[in-house]
């Protein structure tokens, strides 16, 4: 592996955690972006101790399948096990985002459906959103990084109640806008349901034909972009 190629997943990262920032996924400082290692050794993600807006290339880790810190300087996060176990059960998935973003950690604790009221939602419904409710405690066990993977099945996001949400894709572009799209999903529905009964909500044919139009893969890569020329600017006039 040339060190430029592993200059690039750190890069990659880095940019990922800078956008979530940016749209508030952050919690202190927890929540964390993965890729995939190429050669197979594990995952690249973000150091733990630090916020997302802190994560610079130096401070992305190359974490092995049992949680060893194979390159990059500092601590791991405890919860890997939630990028390892579905990185282990999609081997088509080669990123994974974690956050406990507040509107989807609030709307999940409603236990009701994902509406397709706005765009967003039809990114994930129908099916209705996956939820893991096995715990709100910490992931910090292969067996609870297995158990939601199970839940998450061939999907792409899960509700994890009383935490957070998890996003899976076979690209960081895929995994970190469906993490953005999620939480606006969650925060237009809590809007609308804090102003009374929802009424009414797109078909799951109206909402199938409208992720076949709003999200396919070459306008989530725009969006991307648009997102990571937002972060870089923040980050120069900083
Ligand atoms: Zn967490």
């Amino acid at each position: 592996m040339s060190r430029s190629r592993d200059g690039d997943l750190r890069e990659q990262v880095a940019v990922a955690s800078q956008v979530l920032a940016l749209e508030d996924h952050g919690d202190l400082i927890w929540g964390h972006v993965s890729v995939r290692d190429p050669e197979g050794r594990g995952v690249w993600m973000k150091a733990s101790t630090w916020g997302f807006e802190e994560i610079t290339p130096e401070r992305v880790l190359l974490v092995g399948w049992e949680g060893e810190v194979l390159a990059g300087e500092g601590r791991r996060h405890a919860e890997y096990h939630i990028h390892t176990e579905i990185m282990r059960a999609r081997p088509d998935v080669r990123s994974v985002v974690h956050t406990h973003a507040p509107h989807a950690v609030a709307f999940a604790s409603l236990d009701q459906p994902v509406r397709p009221i706005s765009h967003e939602g039809t990114f994930f419904v129908p099916p209705d959103i996956a939820r893991f409710t096995k715990t709100g405690d910490l992931i910090l066990t292969q067996e609870l990084g297995h158990a939601l993977a199970a839940v998450l099945g061939r999907r792409n996001a899960a509700l994890m109640i009383h935490h957070g949400i998890v996003t899976a894709a076979e690209d960081v572009e895929t995994a970190v806008v469906g993490a953005i799209l999620l939480e606006r999903a969650c925060w237009k529905q809590l809007l609308a349901m804090a102003a009374g009964e929802l009424k009414s909500w797109s078909s799951d044919e109206e909402a199938l034909a409208k992720r076949a139009h709003c999200y396919p893969p070459e306008l989530v890569r725009q969006a991307w972009a648009y997102l990571v020329r937002r972060a870089q600017t923040r980050r120069a006039a900083s």
